[in-house]
């Protein structure tokens, strides 16, 4: 008699959601709006001065375990470091967050915008030019230059937020 309730319950369960209205979402046609802290395409963004956040740390290429980032760095005359250039591969993404977790200045960036399917596989490697936007993504108002400088400036523990330096040997016993 077991089988007979279990076979009675399986088609109870196909008539309540028979009639049900159906929830298919008719993609392309509609796009469902995705929360902004979803992770798809990368940007490079700008501090709330407009200049590129981007200090060429490496650390995002260094983090990434599907080592997909590359890029050169260079100088300002004024000290500032930036990348001469910088390169992503979309092919070898894996959309996992941490290039932007280990980013010290939040230059780097993911997005919610997902639609870069492409046939040509190394149209899937992005530039500089193809990352780099006009704004500041998530965060506009932090600006890594306020805080660290250019340049050494001043005397140590004279910085926005920094400490007195620590007498060394005031740790001796
Ligand atoms: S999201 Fe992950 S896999 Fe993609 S570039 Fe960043 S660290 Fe690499
Ligand atoms: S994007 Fe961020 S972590 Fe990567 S090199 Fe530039 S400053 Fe460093």
């Amino acid at each position: 008699m077991e089988w007979i309730k279990g076979f009675l319950k399986g088609f109870a369960t196909t008539l309540k959601v028979l009639f049900r209205k159906p929830v298919t979402e008719q993609y392309p046609e509609y796009k469902r709006p995705l929360p902004a802290r979803s992770r798809a395409v990368i940007i490079l963004t700008r501090d709330p001065d407009g200049e590129e956040r981007c200090v060429a740390c490496y650390l995002c290429s260094a983090v990434c375990p599907v080592s997909c980032i590359s890029m050169q760095s260079a100088e300002r005359e004024d000290g500032r470091r930036y990348p001469r250039w910088f390169r992503i591969n979309f092919a070898r993404c894996i959309y996992c967050g941490l290039c932007e977790e280990a980013c010290p200045t939040l230059a780097i960036q993911l997005t919610p915008h997902f639609e870069t399917s492409q046939r040509d596989v190394l149209k899937l490697v992005y530039e500089k030019e193809d990352l780099l936007v006009n704004h500041g993504g998530k965060n506009k108002e932090y600006n890594f230059y306020r805080y660290a400088g250019v340049t050494m400036v001043g005397d140590k523990g004279t910085h926005i937020n920094e400490e007195e330096p620590v007498d060394l040997k005031s740790n001796l016993p």
